[in-house]
């Protein structure tokens, strides 16, 4: 049975790479920076504490481009791709995105 951080996580990623691929190719200022704040928003709140504080550590070590929906994709595709790393799971390519 999976526990309450795996269903979470595996939530999570779905709707943030949803969110991404949905989101227009090119944000406005105010996109950008809306974009920005519920990441960090995001980052403050995920209710999981390990995975919290991996977040947390991970948006002050990378600075996040929101200007375009390709680069937002790219950089939720990476830093979903640490996370598969610390947790030994396969890592996703990025030439799957258009
Ligand atoms: C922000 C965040 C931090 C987390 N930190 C931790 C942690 O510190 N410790 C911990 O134990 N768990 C953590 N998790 C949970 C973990 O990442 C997984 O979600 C969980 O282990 C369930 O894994 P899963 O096998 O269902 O696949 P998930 O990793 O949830 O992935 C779901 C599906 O997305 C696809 N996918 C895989 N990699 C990528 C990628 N790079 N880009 C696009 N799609 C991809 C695959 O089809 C996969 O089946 C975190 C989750 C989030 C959202």
């Amino acid at each position: 049975m999976k526990s309450y951080k795996e269903i979470l996580g595996n939530k999570t990623w779905s709707f943030l790479h949803t969110l991404a691929e949905n989101l227009p190719d090119k944000l406005t200022k105010k996109e950008s920076r809306e974009f920005r704040q519920f990441f960090l928003y995001l980052s403050k709140i995920y209710p999981c504490e390990e995975c919290q504080i991996f977040f947390a550590k991970y948006i002050d070590k990378f600075n996040i481009d929101p200007s375009k929906r390709i680069l937002i994709s790219k950089y939720l595709i990476d830093f979903h791709n640490i996370v598969n790393i610390k947790l030994n799971k396969p890592l996703y390519l990025k030439k799957k995105i258009k």
